[in-house]
């Protein structure tokens, strides 16, 4: 894995991280509070030595999601970034949150008593639209143009300046 990849952070770009080595045993997790915590179905939870996981830009937000874990996120947009047991030398980063998620591929699933039914019919749903083929508004090209996501790579100073 290319180690300048290994970047990542929120949506709005007040939190950024990268990694210093690869995450090991990337997992689909299905169980219901992943599902809670991240707003989807699952979560993909690419684990990485704390030792390896740097904080390069702002701070993490934290909600105990037990008396034995939590959630990390950032402040401002919202973002989930994070699974962490306190206690434990490793912790999990959503891989929907690196710059690269398609370079942390799940090689097992968990918590899959709480898999929704619908889980495994996905590859055969229709797939063939590229995000707003149809957009007789226009909407693509008014998002593009007014994007305030933060790019997928690091940046010296973010929010731009004008
Ligand atoms: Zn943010
Ligand atoms: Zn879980």
């Amino acid at each position: 894995m290319d180690q300048r990849t290994l970047t990542g952070g929120c949506q709005c770009g007040a939190v950024r991280f990268v990694l210093d080595a690869p995450p090991d045993n990337v997992h689909v997790c299905h169980c219901r509070m992943c599902q809670k915590a991240v707003g989807g179905p699952f979560a993909v939870i690419c684990p990485v030595a704390k030792s390896a996981f740097h904080v390069a830009r702002g701070e993490i937000a934290w909600f105990a999601s037990s008396d034995v874990a939590r959630r990390g996120f950032c402040r401002d947009c919202g973002t989930p970034l994070i699974f962490d047991y306190p206690h434990d030398p490793g912790i999990g980063v959503m891989a929907g949150s690196f710059d690269r998620p398609d370079l942390v591929p799940p090689v097992v699933q968990y918590g899959v008593e709480s898999r929704v039914p619908w889980y495994g019919h996905l590859p055969d749903l229709p797939g063939d639209q590229p995000t707003y083929s149809e957009d007789p508004d226009g909407m693509l090209p008014r998002i593009q143009a007014s994007n305030h996501q933060h790019p997928d790579h690091d940046t010296d100073v973010w929010p731009p300046k004008a």
